[in-house]
């Protein structure tokens, strides 16, 4: 280690004790990998960077002293939840420090209509804290046990997100952000002033406490059925898509995915899946679509437990179990539109071996589609295709902010001047490969 970085940690252990700092290559190699391996593009690429330093503050208050800290050094700044994000983007890719925040994790407080809680607190954990108050969060993301700072900064939606869209549609009402500037303090920033720090991997501020929102709790179930066709399962994602009340979650696939899945009882080999979050008062018109449609309800489960389960097989985790059945093979797009279901065929015709997982949503399913993975160009040549067909995509490839980047841009160019921000997630120049922004 350099000077700068040797003054650095002894600093950094006067804040947290030793502890709470590590520059051993165990605990550096541990901090510098997060869920890219989804994507075999990046795969080829990693290492991508290496931390040389690793701080874990249990507190907002210590955490913002530590980026005050680096900021004085002049050391880049990458921002760590739980690391489950897929695009590469918690890697350190100019190493320096890893503030991994999973240790700073104290639910504040839970009021009417909102919780607030340190950036390292679980979305389960939250889910549980409300639940306790007879309310729910609006929405939580497959990999449920990730962080809040972690799910605002890097996510998308999830479960939920059928009723409340994707993250950007008010479900932060207030967070308390650290910029890279010196004196870094706790800044609040609430309402629309709060939707520029959300999605861009941290890169115009970190996130070290958020207010989020809440609902009333509802009873749910979930549902589980099967199909002899996916055809007869897609059939009815937009009509579960409009049953009231909103269910919380609606996710098919075909047989092949399904099969892939962990075992369970109601999702039968060689079937067609259906699984949903649904309000106890939609199950009956739920079995009726189903059965209409030639399928067949498996099971009707009580309980959080089994809204979690449900949930934690939705959005990338198919991809994720297809993987595991069949190592180094399929990659995946993220898609959206009509023709998921319209035109089926020719969807997943665009990639050899193409499968899809579909998710419901208001207005359009979206969906991840998976292919035999060849090469970057061939995932790259497909999305052309994709978008003859009407299908909305989005790269999950590449690790650079594409969300509204030039607003970010701007806003880091006071936030974070010296661009000590999680350095090579955001450019100037709008994203390349990219298309629709979920
Ligand atoms: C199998 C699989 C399934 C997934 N399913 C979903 C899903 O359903 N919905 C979804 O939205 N995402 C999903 N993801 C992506 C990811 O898991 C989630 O977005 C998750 O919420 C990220 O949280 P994390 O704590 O792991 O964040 P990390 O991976 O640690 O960080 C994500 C990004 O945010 C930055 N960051 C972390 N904490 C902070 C902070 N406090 N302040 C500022 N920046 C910060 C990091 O530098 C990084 O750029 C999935 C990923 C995988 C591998």
């Amino acid at each position: 280690m350099n000077d700068t970085l040797t003054a650095l940690e002894t600093e950094l252990r006067g804040i947290l004790g030793d502890k709470g700092v590590s520059a051993e290559l165990v605990a550096r190699e541990r901090a510098s990998v997060d869920g890219s391996r989804l994507s075999p593009v990046i795969t080829e690429q990693l290492p991508l960077g290496l931390a040389d330093l690793v701080a874990w503050p249990t507190t907002a208050e210590q955490a913002a002293l530590v980026v005050a800290a680096a900021v004085r050094h002049g050391v880049p700044i990458t921002p760590r939840g739980k690391g489950t994000g897929n695009y590469g983007q918690a890697i350190p890719m100019s190493g320096g420090l890893v503030l991994d925040l999973s240790k700073a994790r104290t639910i504040v407080e839970v009021g009417d209509g909102f919780i607030t809680a340190d950036a390292g607190a679980s979305l389960a954990a939250l889910e549980q804290a409300a639940n306790r108050a007879g309310q729910q969060v609006l929405m939580y993301p497959s990999t449920a046990n990730s962080s809040i700072g972690g799910f605002l900064s890097g996510g998308s939606g999830g479960t939920g997100s059928i009723k409340h869209g994707m993250l950007h549609t008010g479900f932060a009402l207030a967070l308390d952000v650290v910029h890279a500037v010196p004196d870094a303090t706790i800044v609040r920033v609430a309402g629309a002033d709060a939707e520029p720090y959300i999605h861009n991997y941290g890169t115009a501020g970190i996130i070290l406490r958020a207010t989020v929102a809440l609902e009333p709790l509802q009873d749910w179930r979930g549902f589980f059925a099967s199909f002899d066709t996916f055809e007869q399962a897609l059939a009815v994602i937009r009509p579960f898509a409009d049953l009231e009340p909103t269910p919380r979650l609606v996710s098919a696939d075909q047989a092949t995915l399904a099969n892939a899945l962990p075992t369970d009882a109601a999702i039968p080999a060689d079937r067609a899946s259906l699984r949903a979050i649904l309000d106890v008062a939609s199950v009956a018109e739920a079995t009726r679509l189903v059965e209409a449609a030639g399928g067949r309800v498996e099971d009707v489960r009580e309980g959080a437990q089994a809204s979690m389960k449900i949930s934690m097989m939705s959005y990338n985790h198919p991809i994720e179990w297809l993987q595991k059945a069949y190592p180094d093979t399929y990659f995946h797009v993220e898609v959206s539109g009509d023709a998921l279901v319209d035109r089926i065929d020719e969807v997943q015709a665009v990639y050899p071996g193409g499968m899809l997982h579909i998710e419901a949503q208001k207005g359009r399913p979206i969906g991840m589609l998976a292919g035999v993975y060849s090469s970057a160009e061939e995932v790259y040549a497909g999305f052309d295709r994709l978008a003859d067909l009407g299908v909305g995509y989005h790269n999950p490839h590449q690790w650079f902010v594409d969300y509204q980047p030039e607003r970010t841009a701007r806003l880091a160019e006071t936030t974070d001047p010296h661009g000590l921000l999680n350095p090579g997630k955001l450019r100037r120049e709008p994203a390349v490969v990219t298309g629709d922004q979920r």
